[in-house]
């Protein structure tokens, strides 16, 4: 015989039955799409029309129905069946429930994505403060030492900027804790606002104190860069009623190097420190430099 028009099933075994609860008498002679219901929109569908129209052989994983309605996953092979002179006259399809398989792989496909989620989330949380959300200290600790083996190597001048936020525990004894950490995302994000080039660094080193670190500025650009970033703080405009400009503001310290291959990063640091320190005794709201 050739292939009937719409290829009706004109056999199933035993198991067929099992599997589908459709009994031999109720599908034999009809085209087999009723195991998908109404569940048409599956590219795999496709590739057995395809196989079907060119007499070949084709594997897909198909949703299928049962007489109930519960849906299993059917893994289907179809093989073309020739006559004598070579032509496709019938297909054996050999059909397998393969549902246990196919949600282990959607469980496992979840259990992936979920689990890059959380890495992604850990590696975020190594990196950054949870105040703040700029990098924390411990992530500078490491940036400084690449970052100082990098300038070393190009020759480059390396700045290192301490800032400290002024009277910043009378701030929560007026204020209050909550205002205060307020206060420090509000400055952290203007400071990281300032420095937006790829060689720019910024991070909370401590409680209300950040440190930044940039290459290949002179200590020319660093003085009115520091002194621009005191009156941006400032500018903030964040009331203080016991600064004497009325105004939450910061110090800053700093040092500028070319790094000789003798020099530590734990130098720098130390420099920086210590102009903090003047810029505290000078009055506030200013920056000083030590290089
Ligand atoms: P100075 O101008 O000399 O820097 O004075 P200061 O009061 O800012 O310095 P001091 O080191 O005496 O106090 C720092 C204060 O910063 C004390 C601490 O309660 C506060 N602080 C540190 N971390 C946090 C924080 O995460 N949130 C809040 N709200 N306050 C913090
Ligand atoms: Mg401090
Ligand atoms: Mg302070």
């Amino acid at each position: 015989d050739n292939c009937a028009e719409d290829n009706p099933l004109i056999f199933v075994n035993p198991a067929f039955e099992r599997l589908t609860g459709y009994s031999f008498e109720e599908i034999t002679n009809v085209n087999c799409r009723y195991l998908q219901n109404n569940d048409r929109d599956q590219p795999e569908l496709e590739i057995i029309h395809k196989a079907i129209e060119e007499g070949e052989y084709c594997l897909v994983t198909l949703r299928n129905y049962r007489k109930d309605g519960t849906m299993f996953w059917n893994e289907l092979s179809i093989s073309p069946i020739y006559n004598e002179r070579g032509i496709v006259t019938h297909f054996l399809g050999i059909q397998k429930d393969v549902t246990s398989r196919v949600l282990i792989e959607q469980q496992l496909r979840e259990e992936n994505q979920s689990l890059e989620k959380t890495k992604a989330h850990f590696e975020q949380l190594a990196m950054k403060d949870g105040l703040t959300g700029i990098y924390n200290r411990r992530f500078f600790d490491l940036q400084f030492d690449v970052q100082c083996r990098i300038a070393r190597r190009n020759s480059d001048p390396l700045a290192l900027l301490m800032i400290d936020v002024d009277h910043f525990k009378q701030f929560n004894d007026i204020y209050g804790h909550q205002v205060g950490d307020n206060a420090l995302k509000i400055v952290a994000g203007s400071l990281s606002k300032a420095f937006l080039r790829g060689s720019d660094f910024v991070a909370r080193y401590g409680g209300e104190e950040f440190v930044v670190l940039s290459a290949g500025m002179t200590k020319e650009q660093a003085v009115s860069f520091a002194e621009k970033l005191c009156q941006q703080v400032r500018s903030l405009g964040i009331p203080h009623s016991a600064s004497s400009t009325g105004y939450l503001t910061v110090s800053i310290g700093f040092s500028v190097h070319l790094l000789a291959s003798q020099d530590t990063p734990g130098m720098l640091l130390e420099q920086a420190d210590k102009a903090l320190y003047v810029a505290k005794k000078l009055g506030r709201n200013q920056s000083f430099s030590i290089c």
